[in-house]
């Protein structure tokens, strides 16, 4: 069979995914994964026996499309705790991670011609979901060092189209509108976490501009040094109008269990609803046992998760900084950005991962891969710091005989 043609243009084109790549390229090389993001320790014992005994003594057989009961309540209770959040059991859809989530949350609401704000850097899948489901995405680039939320940015993606349109004199036959807004808060791979007048300001613009906002909390239960989440859920005009994403795999280090969840509003959960049912119908049942009874654990349990986070973090981040490294401020998420040109490294970052994985074993993301369009940095570099201390130190001193080898 002749397959030119035949492959959805998006797929016909796709490269592996960065993570994907690099722990195929660590694996093969030997090589400390400090590139795809998650926790090497072993995830909290509670959760392994509540998995165990639900495989024991629950049944296996198909649970309720949006989830189980119980879950659903876990995850209203844990965000009346943890956020001051309202939310009723009714709103929340169980998925196969946040992944799932996303999927479901742009086929549900993005419809072919419908334009989408994309902040830049993105997780990887954003950009392919939207054009899947025909949307066209919207770059609004976030800048190192500080990756702030730029307003008059965001506002010339919103007007752009109908700017040109009133220059150019002509009637648009159809004219595309932004319909969607997507945002990461905490962002992935910067580590930084909006501010209160940030998000006002997007919330802000989703009124006036009437968008749905796609809201990727999934790292809200990992930051650092007492910085708040807020949820843009609470700002007014929202709660109508945004999809709360998150993610069991973040908040207790269980990346592969791929129980993420969606939460919205009457109408809007309805559609996320009807979109998860024919993307994965329902998701395994004795994880979300698990993560209903996890969510539930002593607010200590977490904290306790938190700190050894936070230890890990200033071990690699101290062991880069020593190794002549410029790492960038991080408030949040498993990652730390180091700037190569800042190190004086001049290598672009994807020639700086592939090598120092081979020649340094070290694997790293490459952030120019999480960026699409204009203006992509490419002197920036991602480093997961949740591993074992020895670890970390054995990845730094390794990175600081690569660096002595290919600084300028
Ligand atoms: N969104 C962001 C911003 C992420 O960083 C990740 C995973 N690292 C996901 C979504 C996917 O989460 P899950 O593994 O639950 O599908
Ligand atoms: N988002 C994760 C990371 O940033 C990876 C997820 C994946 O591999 N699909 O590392």
């Amino acid at each position: 069979m002749k397959t030119a043609g035949r492959i959805h243009p998006v797929y016909a084109e796709m490269e592996r995914t960065v993570f994907d790549r690099m722990s195929a390229l660590a694996r093969e090389h030997g090589a400390i994964n400090l590139g795809q993001g998650f926790p090497d320790g072993p995830p909290p014992p509670a959760l392994i026996e509540a998995a165990s005994r639900a495989l024991y003594e629950r049944s296996s057989q198909y649970p309720p499309g949006a989830g189980l009961m119980e879950l659903r309540e876990a995850i209203c209770g844990y965000y009346a705790r943890r956020q001051g959040l309202e939310l009723a059991p009714e709103q929340v859809t169980v998925t196969s991670g946040a992944t799932e989530a996303l999927a479901a949350a742009v086929f549900a609401f993005v419809k072919p011609g419908d334009e989408v704000i994309l902040f830049q850097p993105a997780y990887d899948a954003y950009a392919p979901l939207v054009r899947r489901a025909g949307g066209i995405p919207v770059s609004v680039p976030l800048l190192p060092p500080d990756f702030r939320y730029p307003a008059e940015a965001l506002e010339a993606a919103l007007q752009k189209r109908s700017t040109l349109l009133a220059r150019s004199g002509l009637p648009d036959p159809a004219p595309a509108k932004p319909r969607v807004l997507m945002l990461n808060d905490p962002l992935n791979p910067a580590g930084t976490v909006a501010s209160h007048e940030e998000l006002a300001m997007i919330a802000k613009a989703c009124v006036e501009h009437d968008l749905i906002a796609i809201c990727d909390e999934v790292w809200e239960d990992v930051r650092f040094d007492g910085v708040p989440h807020r949820s843009l859920l609470r700002f007014p005009g929202m709660a109508e109008r945004t999809v709360k994403i998150g993610s069991a795999g973040k908040i207790f280090g269980l990346t592969g269990w791929k129980i993420g969840w969606m939460i919205a509003a009457g109408p809007l959960a309805t559609a996320l609803a009807r979109a998860h049912q024919f993307l994965t119908f329902a998701t395994a049942v004795p994880l979300q046992w698990a993560v209903a009874e996890g969510l539930a654990l002593p607010d200590a349990v977490l904290d306790g998760q938190r700190g050894q986070w936070a230890a890990a973090r200033e071990r690699l981040k101290a062991g880069l900084a020593g190794a002549g490294y410029a790492v960038l401020p991080n408030a949040a998420t498993w990652f730390l950005t180091v700037d190569l040109a800042a190190s004086g490294i001049g290598l672009k970052d994807r020639v700086f991962s592939e090598r120092a994985v081979i020649e340094a074993g070290v694997a790293s993301v490459p952030v120019s891969a999480l960026y699409q369009g204009e203006e992509v940095p490419e002197h920036l570099v991602r480093f997961c710091f949740t591993k074992p201390m020895d670890v970390l130190d054995e990845a730094a001193a390794r990175l600081a005989r690569f660096r002595a080898e290919i600084a300028g």
